[in-house]
C-alpha cells in the first residue's frame, strides 16, 4: 500500500478508527446540536488526535455538493439553494475564479470556504464568554448559549470567517463551520467530505495529511505549487490546501504570519499585570507629589538664595 492510500481515511477506515472507543479518542462525550451546551463544561483541551481537512484545489470541479450536503446535514435554511457567500445560513460555499497561469493560459479554478480551524485561535482568544473554543481534537467550535453578541470573534478572525444572525434581533449568534463536529463523535466523515464526489475532500490526521500533502507536491511537481496553505500560516490550521496557481491568485490571505496573532495577544495580556502595577506606582508618585503640602521656600530654593532673617 502506498504512503498516499495509507495515510488517507476512506469512510470505512474512518469509522473502523473511531468505532471502538470514540470518546476516548476524541476524550469527549457526545455531544448535544450545534449549541454544544452539553460541553459547556468542558473548558480544558484535550490535546487528543488533531483532525484536518485536506482540500485538492486541482481536483474540485465546483459541482457544489459539498455546500449543499453541509446545509442539509446542518438543517440550515434554503438547503437546496447553492450559497454564494458566508452568511448566517452559511458555513461553507464554492467560489470561482479564472487565474492565468504562468505558461499564459487562463484556467477556472474552485475554492471551497470555510473556517480555518486554526490551532491557536484568534476568535477562542478574542472571546470573553468562551463561546468559541478550541475542542483541542481540530475543530473549533462555538457554543451559542455562553455567546454575547459582542462579535469580538468576527473582528479577531486574520480570514474574517465568523458571521453575524443580524436577521436574529432577540437572540442573535454566531455561525460557522464546526467540522461537523458532533458527527465525528460518532464516527462519521464531515458532511462535506462525504459528499464529494472528485476527491478533492480528505479528512484525517493533520500529520498524516500534511505528510501525503508534501508527498504528492514532491512525486508530481508539475501539477502542485510548493506550498501547502494552512500548514503555517497563523501557526497553523486544520484546514489544508494545496493548489497548481499561487494561492494569492485564488484570494488567499497572503503573507500571513507563521506565529498565530492569538500568542501576540496573550504575550501583551501576560505583561498586563506588570504594566498596571507600574502605572499603578507612576499614578500613586504622581498623587503623592500632587497632594503634598505646599512645600516650604527652603524646600525649593538653594540655601545659599534663602533671605536669612536678620539675627
Ligand atoms: S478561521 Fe477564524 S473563525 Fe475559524 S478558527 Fe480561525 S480565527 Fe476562528
Ligand atoms: S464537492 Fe468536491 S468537487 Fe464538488 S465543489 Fe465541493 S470540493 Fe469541489
Amino acid at each position: 500500500m502506498s504512503a498516499s492510500k495509507n495515510t488517507q481515511i476512506s469512510r470505512r477506515g474512518f469509522l473502523k478508527r473511531v468505532g471502538t472507543g470514540t470518546a476516548a479518542a476524541f476524550g469527549l462525550a457526545m455531544l448535544p446540536q450545534q449549541a454544544l451546551s452539553g460541553y459547556a463544561s468542558g473548558d480544558s483541551e484535550s490535546h487528543g488526535p488533531t483532525w484536518s481537512l485536506l482540500i485538492d484545489l486541482t481536483r474540485c470541479t465546483g459541482c457544489d455538493s459539498c455546500a449543499l450536503a453541509c446545509k442539509a446535514s446542518n438543517e440550515l435554511p434554503d438547503a437546496d439553494v447553492v450559497p454564494s457567500a458566508l452568511d448566517a445560513d452559511t458555513y461553507t460555499f464554492v467560489e470561482e475564479h479564472q487565474v492565468t497561469k504562468a505558461d499564459g493560459t487562463t484556467v477556472t479554478r474552485y475554492v471551497k470556504r470555510q473556517c480555518m480551524h486554526c490551532l491557536d485561535a484568534s476568535c477562542v482568544s478574542a472571546c470573553p464568554a468562551a463561546a468559541m473554543h478550541n475542542s483541542g481534537e481540530g475543530p473549533v467550535i462555538y457554543r451559542a448559549d455562553r455567546c454575547l453578541g459582542c462579535r469580538y470573534c468576527q473582528v479577531a478572525c486574520p480570514f474574517e470567517i465568523p458571521r453575524f444572525d443580524w436577521d436574529n434581533g432577540l437572540t442573535p449568534k454566531i455561525s460557522k463551520c464546526w467540522m461537523c463536529f458532533e458527527g465525528l463523535q460518532e464516527g462519521q466523515l464531515p458532511a462535506c467530505v462525504e459528499a464529494c464526489p472528485t476527491g478533492a475532500l480528505r479528512f484525517g490526521r493533520r500529520d498524516d495529511l500534511l505528510a501525503q500533502a508534501h508527498a504528492q507536491i514532491a512525486s508530481n511537481p508539475a501539477r502542485y505549487i510548493d506550498h501547502v496553505y494552512g500548514e503555517n500560516e497563523v501557526g497553523g490550521t486544520s484546514v489544508l490546501y494545496l493548489s497548481d496557481v499561487p494561492f494569492e491568485q485564488l484570494g488567499f490571505v497572503a503573507n500571513l504570519p507563521d506565529t498565530a496573532p492569538a500568542q501576540e495577544t496573550e504575550k501583551i495580556m501576560s505583561k498586563l499585570p506588570t504594566v498596571i502595577a507600574g502605572m499603578t506606582a507612576l499614578m500613586a508618585g504622581s498623587a503623592f507629589i500632587t497632594h503634598r503640602k505646599p512645600a516650604e521656600p527652603e524646600d525649593i530654593v538653594p540655601e545659599a538664595l534663602v533671605v536669612k532673617e536678620e539675627e
